[in-house]
């Protein structure tokens, strides 16, 4: 398993999270911040744990993000 987590208050919608890795990541229409789908919200913080299967989309998304707000991690 991985963990992906997302500080959603700081994300400036510029989308690349939503290219990069579409199964995981959709555009909210609401407020044009991206939304990590089925994450948990805590204290700003969104988070899920999904298979390791989409571990490099999701590290690609990390990486392209302008404002870092996107972390991923292994679990055990
Ligand atoms: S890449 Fe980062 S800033 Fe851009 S929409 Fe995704 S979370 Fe927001």
């Amino acid at each position: 398993m991985i963990q992906i987590s997302q500080q959603r208050d700081k994300c400036i919608g510029c989308n690349y999270c939503v290219e990069i890795a579409p199964e995981r990541w959709r555009m909210s229409k609401k407020d044009g911040k991206s939304v990590l789908l089925e994450a948990r919200e805590k204290k700003g913080f969104h988070t899920v744990n999904v298979h390791d299967m989409e571990h490099l989309e999701n590290v690609a998304a990390a990486e392209a993000c302008p404002v870092n707000i996107i972390h991923v991690k292994k679990l055990k």
